[in-house]
Formats: structure tokens, sequence, C-alpha cells
């Protein structure tokens, strides 16, 4: 008995949560809080993307997305903060990340990467991505607009596909370090980071919607107050 329990701890499972953060906001961190409840994850690591490859640049600068989710995760003794893509020159592709990850956290682990579940529709768009299966299980967590469902008829063939072959349980995927998908319902929270975008721009006061570090960060900084103007030369 005694053994068991040890063995479970010693193997929990690490949810990774990717995302621009641009900036982070109360719809990020319940999908994280509930994950991580649901899973019995044992962190989750945020992950803000350097340059993420699949859509527009950013519209701050890293070191400040940076900063914002370091304030909003510094009170839960279960969120950390992964700078590993956003320090990357370039862009940094998930599969490379989560190879990273499985050498450093070796081949038994579970890990978990948390996707919102209309992230989750537009995984065929990502590098290798059949690949990420033999590195980590995927949990998709439900968010508004993203009914069963209208998901799955916007759903490609390929994901209807490994849907039916990879779905399963939080048990199992708490006993394999990998290859699981599930999908989790969690509370509805209709908030986006284009949403607060466009609230700073026009002048108004996004509060209630993101930690009011954040937005204190946000003000004191003067960011997203003035159109963005896309650096092409990124691209
Ligand atoms: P933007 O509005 O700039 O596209 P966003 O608010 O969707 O940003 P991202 O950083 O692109 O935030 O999202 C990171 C992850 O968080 C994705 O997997 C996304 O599906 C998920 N997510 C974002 N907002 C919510 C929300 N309100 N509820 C649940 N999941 C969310």
């Amino acid at each position: 008995m005694g053994t068991c329990v040890v063995e479970t701890i010693a193997h929990a499972p690490i949810g990774i949560f990717g995302g621009t953060f641009d900036p982070i906001h109360f719809g990020h961190l319940r999908l994280a809080e509930e994950l991580a409840e649901s899973l019995a994850l044992e962190t989750v690591r945020f992950m803000p993307t350097g340059c993420p490859p699949h859509r527009k640049p950013p519209h701050t600068d890293a070191a400040h997305r940076l900063a914002m989710v370091q304030r909003a995760t510094q009170n839960n003794p279960r969120f950390e903060v992964d700078t590993r893509e956003i320090a990357q020159q370039g862009i940094s592709y998930t599969v490379e990340t989560l190879h990273a990850l499985r050498q450093e956290l070796g081949s038994r682990r579970p890990i978990c990467l948390l996707l919102g579940a209309d992230a989750f529709l537009g995984l065929p768009h990502w590098h290798h991505w059949e690949e990420l299966f033999d590195l980590a299980h995927i949990a998709v967590a439900h968010r508004p607009g993203f009914p069963q469902v209208a998901w799955q008829n916007a759903m490609p063939e390929s994901l209807r596909g490994v849907l039916s072959s990879r779905q399963s349980t939080v048990t199992a995927l708490q006993h394999a370090p990998a290859g699981n998908l599930v999908t989790l319902a969690i509370t509805a929270l209709d908030i986006s980071a284009t949403h607060i975008r466009d609230t700073l721009q026009a002048g108004r006061n996004p509060r209630y919607l993101l930690p009011d570090t954040v937005l204190d960060y946000i003000y004191a900084h003067q960011l997203y107050l003035s159109p963005h103007i896309e650096n092409t030369s990124k691209l």
C-alpha cells in the first residue's frame, strides 16, 4: 500500500499550458486550475510562446507577456512558469519543446498538454502534430462557443480519427506517460485576450476579466492602449 502511494506521487502528471498570453486572463487561469484538479496534476507549467508558428505575431513583447504570466501565477503553489520558448530565438515548435521536456522528466512521467477546444481544432496545422502523442497526452477543455456537437462538426477528419482512437479516461491518462486524449468540461468564461486588448484600446476598463496585478502592470507600462502595428520584419 505504502509503495503504491509513493509510486503514484513519483509519477503524478505534469501539465504544460502554452499560449501567447497577450495578456493572460481568468479564462486561462481557470482552465489551468480546473484541469489541474481533474487530472491531479502535480504542477501546471505556463509556457508563454516566443514566436508562435501557426498564428500572427503577439501584440506585446515577450518580456511583458512573461512578466504578466509571472504576476498572475505567483500565488498558486501548483503553477510554474517555464520560459524556454520565450527565451528561444525564432519559432518554437511544441513537438521540440516536448522532446526537451521528455529528456528532463524521463520516459515514465505522464506529461499532459493542456489545450482549449479551439486550439485543439487547429492541431493538424502544428509541426509534426501526430508525434505529439508519442511524447505527451492531450487534455482538451471546452471553452465558451465550442459546445461538443458544434465542436465535433467543425473537426477535421484527421482529428476525428485521433478522437476515436485515443480518447480515454482520466485514470488511463494518469497511468501512462503519453498517448491519450481526454476532453473535459470547464466553467465557461467567455473571456479572450482579443476582447481585453480591444477594451483597453477603446479606453474602457477590462477589470474583473483578468487579475488586478496584471491590469496594474498593463497600465504601468501603457500596453495595448494604441492600435497594434504588426512588425512584419519578424515574419
Ligand atoms: P487571443 O484572443 O489573442 O487569440 P486567447 O484569449 O484565445 O488569445 P491564447 O493565449 O491564444 O488566448 O490561448 C492559450 C490557450 O488558452 C489556448 O489553448 C486557448 O484555447 C485557451 N483559452 C483562451 N481563453 C480561454 C477561455 N476563456 N476559456 C478556456 N480556454 C481558453
